[in-house]
Parts: structure tokens; sequence; C-alpha cells
């Protein structure tokens, strides 16, 4: 068995290289590091948290520029929030339920509605045959054509980043909320909050952009531009856009390589603004591009005075970004808007290449090979449970730890 001092010969050594200081890497490094072993988390960023990321807006209200919605259904997420001391605050709106912009309120026993006659055609038709199905394809098949399905279209594409077509039908159970009761909440103090109280004592190295990893029989050597990292097991937690451009010696085992190669990641872009008063609660979505706006309470209660914008699939980013002044005022004609929108592209950032992953149809199968190690290399983040979420993602983070300290070379 290699000990840490027979490597001792060049650069940096650590027991464990996490790289990537998003959710996904920064647990998998804190339950490592809790176990007493030698961790170092190697980032591209000034920063950590990458698609979590708050913002103080210049009248003093933080908004999500990345993941922002948690249910609190979502056990891996709130447990995390409990265990770190934090506080999550209730928005006050749920993720499901919108009212088309210029349009009338859509009562939400309408979209409880279509969700009661989606579960049923989903229940009829089979968890196999869905899989292989498109979320176009079921969407179809259902009756319905008035305001509330058209909503529900443009929701979907625009949540998932990506056209109906794209996405497999079994992944849109849970856009529904079918089967979670939850609540939305997001941390105070930002929800990026969770991944800086992650990082506490945790070595980290930012600006480090990794972009080769050599493995061999006794450890694994990764490589940013001209430093060299040394690690008895290595956990790459980046997205899967990244994980694709990385070079891999040897090249990584087609049963990993594949999905990698053949997974999507959604086109996603955010804009922010703050109000000069504070609005009233509303959640709404944008009729001519896949794009929604929203406001949400505070921690006092009161509602924030801000607005957020997501758009989903390339059609929502060009158009939301083409005009986002206009397409705010016009989403939210009684609000006094105050200075310029912040606005965030992320497939157009390198280290993020897109806002999630997207399951196309036959897709999901294929993800079992991501999550096994692959000799002293173990993936982590949204993509590698295909959840697209801060839930999921931090799931993969504690899979990728229980992987690491079961192996036997510590
Ligand atoms: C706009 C937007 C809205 C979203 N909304 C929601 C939501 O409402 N609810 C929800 O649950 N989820 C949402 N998500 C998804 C959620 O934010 C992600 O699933 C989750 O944050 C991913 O965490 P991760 O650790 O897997 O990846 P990341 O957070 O992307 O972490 C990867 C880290 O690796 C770093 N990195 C990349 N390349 C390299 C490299 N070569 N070398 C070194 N470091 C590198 C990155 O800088 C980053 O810090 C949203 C995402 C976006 C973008």
């Amino acid at each position: 068995m290699p000990s840490l001092a027979d490597l001792m010969t060049t650069t940096e050594r650590h027991q464990v290289v996490v790289v990537g200081a998003g959710i996904a890497g920064m647990v998998a490094a804190r339950r490592l590091a809790d176990l007493g072993l030698d961790v170092v988390v190697l980032e591209g960023r000034d920063r950590v948290g990458g698609r979590l990321w708050s913002h103080r807006l210049p009248n003093g209200e933080i908004v999500e520029l990345g993941g922002e919605w948690i249910s609190t259904g979502q056990k891996a997420v709130m447990g995390l929030v409990d265990e770190l001391g934090l506080v999550p605050i209730d928005t006050g709106l749920d993720f499901i339920s919108r009212d088309p912009v210029g349009g009338p309120q859509l009562p939400t026993s309408q979209h409880a509605r279509l969700a009661e006659a989606l579960a049923r055609r989903m229940s009829r038709i089979g968890e196999e045959a869905l899989s292989s199905m498109t979320a176009a394809e079921l969407l179809d098949g259902l009756a319905g054509t008035g305001p509330v399905m058209k909503v529900v279209r443009s929701r979907l594409q625009g949540t998932a980043g990506a056209p109906l077509h794209w996405i497999a039908a079994a992944e849109i159970g849970e856009e529904f909320g079918i089967g979670d009761e939850g609540r939305y909440v997001r941390i105070e103090g930002g929800n990026d909050n969770l991944v800086r109280s992650l990082g506490d004592g945790l070595a980290l190295r930012h600006g480090c952009v990794v972009d080769t990893i050599r493995q061999d029989a006794r450890a694994v050597h990764v490589f940013a531009g001209d430093e060299e990292h040394v690690g008895l097991a290595v956990v790459l937690a980046v997205p899967l856009a990244v994980l694709a451009t990385l070079r891999f010696e040897p090249a990584l085992p087609s049963a990993v390589a594949l999905p990698i190669a053949s997974l999507r990641m959604g086109s996603g872009a955010k804009v922010a603004i703050a109000t000069q008063a504070a609005p009233d609660l509303f959640r709404r979505q944008d009729m001519d591009i896949p794009a929604w706006y929203w406001t949400g309470l505070s921690q006092t209660g009161a509602v924030r005075r801000a607005i957020t914008a997501f758009a989903g699939s390339e059609t929502g980013v060009s158009g939301l970004l083409g005009d986002a002044m206009g397409r705010l005022r016009r989403a939210a004609p009684e609000c006094d808007l105050v200075g310029e929108p912040v606005v965030v592209d992320w497939t157009a950032d390198p280290l993020a290449g897109g806002c999630y992953s997207v399951i196309g149809p036959g897709q999901r199968r294929a993800l079992a090979s991501l999550a096994a190690p692959i000799g002293r290399l173990h993936l982590a983040g949204e993509h590698v449970n295909g959840s697209g979420t801060i839930d999921g993602a931090i799931r993969t983070g504690e899979d990728a730890a229980r992987s690491v300290s079961r192996f036997s070379v510590f």
C-alpha cells in the first residue's frame, strides 16, 4: 500500500483531492475531512458555490442568481440546513402553479387538476414506457388546450432548460410536485450560505482550473495548467459540460465516457432587479418565451423588494437576455424597477456550460455507471444522479464521500 511519504516527489499532495467547490464537491470534502482525512478542494472560480450564487442588490435584498427553490420535502438539503444551523425562509410561493404574464390569474385548482390528470396518465403508461418516450409525447396525449396547459408547456420547457422533445417523459412528474407536499424555501443570507458554511476550515485553492486527470496504480494526478495535485483518491465534482472537456489518462471506460458524451445540459439564464416598493407576491409565466418572473417573502414575512426571472432553453435565454428590462417591465407593470438588472447567462459560463443536466428518453439507465468508482476516481455533481437539483447534488457528494471512505488505501 503506498503511503503519502512514498508519493512525496513533486507538487502538492493530499489523501483526497476534490475538484469543484459546488455543493456536491463541498459536501464530499466536508464529510471526508470530518473523518480525519487530509483533503484539498480545487476550484476554478474565486468563490465557492458554483451554480449556487447569491447576490445582494443595491437595496439590500438578497437574490439567487443560480439554484433557488428548495422544497421542505427534499430530505438531503433540509438535513444539511439543519446540521449547519441555517435558517430556511418560506418564499410564500409554490414553484408549480403560475399565472400568465398579462393574463388573468389561474386558480391553483386548475394546476392541481392538470397534475392529477398527468399523474393518472403516467401511471397508466407505466415507468418503463415513460422512460423511453418524450415529455412532448406525454403532454400531447393529455386533454386540454386552455391557458393552464399553455403555461405548463412553457414552464416545463423553461424549467428543463430544453425543448420538450429532449426530455424523457418519466422525468417531469416532480415538476408537477407529484409526490411532494413540501413548501418552498430559500436560505437566510442566500442559498450559497450552504456551501460557504461547509467550507469552514477546509483547504481550498481558488483559481485552479483543472484540465487533465491522470490515474496510475499508486495515485491520481490532477493538473491545472502547470500545477499538479496528487491524491490517493479524487472526487471530481465539476458540471457535466466541463467533465466532457477534461482529458483523462487513461481514457475513461466507455460505460462512463458514453453517458458523459450523450447527456446534455439545458440552457438557463437569470435576471434580478430591485424594486422601489414591496411588490405583491406573484409568479408569472411569460407566454412568448419559456421564462418566468417572481417575487417572494423575506425573513420578516414581508414581500422582498426584488423581482427575479429565469429563462430556460436557448429560445428562453435569447428572448430574456435580448430585452431583459423590457420583459421585466411587461411582466410587472405595476412595479417601479430600480437601476439595471443583474444578468447571468449560465450557458455562456465556461465553468458551468448550462444550467443543469437534462435526462432524455432511455438515458436514466446509463447514469448508474457514473456513480460507480473508476479506480481511484469518484464522480459527484447533479448530473451523476440526473437530479438537476441542489438536493440531488448533495446526495451525490454524500455518496462520493462514502465511496472514497470505503477505499482501502488510507
Ligand atoms: C439558473 C439556475 C437555476 C437553478 N434553479 C434551481 C432550483 O430552483 N432548485 C434546485 O434545486 N436547483 C436549481 N438549480 C440547480 C442547482 O443549482 C445545481 O443542481 C447544483 O447547484 C449543482 O451543484 P454541483 O455541485 O453539482 O455543481 P456546481 O455548483 O456547478 O459546482 C461545480 C464546481 O466546479 C467548478 N469547476 C468547474 N470546472 C472546473 C475545473 N475545470 N476546475 C476546477 N473547478 C471547476 C465550478 O466553478 C463549480 O464551483 C439551478 C441552477 C441554475 C444554474
